[in-house]
């Protein structure tokens, strides 16, 4: 079954809106196997934004993923990835639709509330990054 990571990220994780994230995800269908709180070290974080290592906001959204607490979390069911990034919306919240929770949550295109895998294949590194085996129900 298809399978994708999130991490409610730090602002929404200090602005107490984790679990409010977490409810409009489940509600999209696909289920909760896997959830914890952590602080993420550079060098995971550094691993998960691999493919944005040339980019110029790549040292920003490591600095922003590891500045605080994440929930990090895998959600399962068929069409999963699709079914979570259509929740979340927009990376900048200024584009995103009415309804998403970018555009309710988020503060900006940097401190953006959520992430979601954008690929089957980038979920499976990603959960195998932040999630052992056992730890998915
Ligand atoms: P995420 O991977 O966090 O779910 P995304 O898939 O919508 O977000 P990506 O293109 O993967 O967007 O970018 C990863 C993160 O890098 C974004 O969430 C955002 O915070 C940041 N980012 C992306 N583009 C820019 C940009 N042009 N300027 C500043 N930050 C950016
Ligand atoms: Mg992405």
């Amino acid at each position: 079954m298809e399978r994708t990571l999130v991490l409610v990220k730090p602002d929404a994780v200090a602005k107490g809106c984790s679990g409010a994230i977490l409810a409009r995800l489940e509600a999209t269908g696909a289920k909760l196997v896997a959830a914890k709180m952590l602080q993420i070290p550079r060098a995971l974080a550094e691993k998960h934004y691999e493919a944005h290592r040339a980019k110029p906001f790549f040292a920003g959204v490591v600095g922003f993923i590891t500045s605080g607490p994440v929930v990090a979390a895998v959600f399962e069911g068929e069409g999963a990835v699709a079914k979570v990034r259509k929740a979340m919306g927009a990376t900048n919240p200024a584009n995103a639709e009415p309804g998403t929770i970018r555009r309710d949550f988020a503060e900006s295109i940097e401190r953006n509330a959520v992430h979601g895998s954008d690929s089957p294949e980038s979920a499976a590194i990603e959960i195998s990054l932040y999630f052992k085996p056992e730890e998915i129900i």
